[in-house]
């Protein structure tokens, strides 16, 4: 850790003057510098922080001054143990913060406030007074080629009787191809599908130094960096393919496949700032996430939805619909039930998506690092497919009706009355599974199993 040379004391990196500046003495430095005068020479390859780790959901966090970190920025967790002082291997680049926290803060409300189904305890100061600064350990990849890379094509040449004459080319091309700008996050605890939303520019990257670093927390990187190549390897191969295609030379020779086999790799270790923000659902199941991007100030987060303020907001628009209907259009029985059909199959819909995201989560398949990690996990997960069966009940009913043909008018009344009834049981089942995938489960109770989703 590195203290004041002038008072010992603490020494905060401070976005906006871009310094490091003592929070005692005020004496500011260039984070450029070497501030103060290392002891070791393992100090110049490497960089000191105390961690801390979380008894709930396992992330290790570090800190580079005095401050202890009193909740886990990634489960909200008080349970923090204080661990020993830790030297890490420097990385090789560093984004430094350009946003302060209150722009993050007032960017976040900006956007719960907009949203009106949002639960209330999401506003509230508290809640959002825990965004905390980290940074975020990135595995960022170069790739190139230079070569030739062979291809086969195939056209159409002529028809002679029952038969259909193809040429078939061997092409050549000269190629000389480099990719830039493939980053991954190496944290396990922090997922690909938020990273991926919010993108660095790299651009403004620096050589790294770790006092850029002083009043944020770290995480301790825990995934490693090659898993994300041979993804980095797949998403170039795509590009260059989708080039190759195109070309002229491509469509004469009638080539239908390219793929090269790089042999220039660069792989490197950067650390790039987010604020993070945890927030725990109301029976402290779930945690939503809103992550902001410390260079681009970008946010990212899903919300969930309040059950009571979306069926406020369902019966005005259900109401001011069937006013608007009512004033030019008369439905028949029949045209009820097809209309109360329509609205099931919809829910269907709706319900097998939700279904088959919520089982695909389940299995970690939407996040490379979380595999990584749970790799061997053996968990058995119950498909959530509850709300699809009541969404196919309530299309049968009257669909039944309407094969059967009754004569009196009530039994096409009664069959759309069930059937919209059970498509309200129904929203409150997506509103509910809406708020699960927009969420993660407590990690401790994830492990647990079982009792919960019962
Ligand atoms: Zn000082
Ligand atoms: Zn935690």
């Amino acid at each position: 850790m590195i203290k004041c040379p002038n008072c010992g004391g603490e020494l905060k990196y401070n976005v906006n003057d871009k310094v490091v500046k003592c929070d005692h003495c005020g004496s500011t430095f260039n984070p450029d510098e070497q501030i103060a005068k290392t002891k070791t020479a393992e100090e110049n390859t490497g960089y000191q922080g105390k961690v801390y780790n979380c008894t709930q959901c396992g992330a290790n966090l570090m800190t580079f001054d005095e401050t202890a970190i009193t909740f886990c920025s990634y489960c909200g967790s008080q349970a923090m143990l204080e661990s020993k002082m830790i030297q890490q291997t420097n990385p090789d680049f560093i984004i430094p913060f350009t946003i302060d926290k209150d722009k993050c803060v007032k960017k976040f409300k900006d956007k719960v406030n907009k949203s009106v189904f949002v639960p209330n305890y999401m506003k509230s100061d508290l809640v959002v007074e825990k965004f905390r600064g980290i940074y975020i350990p990135y595995c960022i990849y170069k790739l190139g080629f230079k070569g030739v890379d062979k291809e086969k094509g195939e056209k159409y040449s002529h028809r002679s009787g029952d038969y259909q004459y193809y040429d078939q080319f061997s092409v050549e091309f000269n190629v000389d191809a480099k990719y830039e700008g493939f980053s991954y996050d190496l944290a396990s605890k922090f997922y690909d599908k938020y990273s991926e939303a919010i993108p660095f520019n790299e651009e403004e990257k620096k050589p790294f130094n770790a006092n850029y670093m002083l009043g944020y927390y770290a995480d301790a990187k825990d995934v490693d960096s090659n898993i994300y190549l041979n993804l980095a390897i797949e998403e170039a191969n795509a590009d260059y393919k989708k080039r190759l295609l195109a070309t002229k030379e491509a469509s004469q020779y009638g080539c239908s496949t390219a793929s090269i086999k790089f042999d220039n790799i660069d792989q490197k270790v950067g650390m790039f700032p987010l604020y993070f923000l945890a927030i725990r659902s109301k029976n402290q199941k779930n945690i939503n996430y809103a992550v902001v991007n410390g260079q681009t100030g970008e946010l990212v987060t899903e919300l969930p939805v309040s059950y009571t303020k979306y069926l406020i907001g369902s019966l005005i628009m259900s109401v001011i619909i069937f006013l608007l209907i009512n004033s030019f259009l008369v439905l028949t029985p029949h045209e009820v039930c097809f209309a109360a059909i329509i609205v099931a199959m919809i829910g269907m819909a709706i319900n097998y998506v939700q279904a088959h995201a919520l089982t695909k989560r389940e299995k970690n398949g939407d996040d490379l690092g979380l595999q990584f990690i749970n790799k061997g996990s053996t968990e058995k997960y119950k498909h959530p497919y509850f709300g699809f069966v009541i969404a196919v009940i309530s299309m049968l009913i009257p669909v039944l009706i309407l094969a059967m043909n009754p004569v009196h008018d009530y039994y096409y009344y009664g069959a759309s009355a069930i059937a919209l009834g059970l498509m309200l049981l129904n929203f409150y089942n997506i509103v509910k599974k809406h708020n699960e995938l927009v969420s993660t489960k407590l990690p401790q109770l994830e492990k647990r199993g079982g009792d919960e989703s019962a």
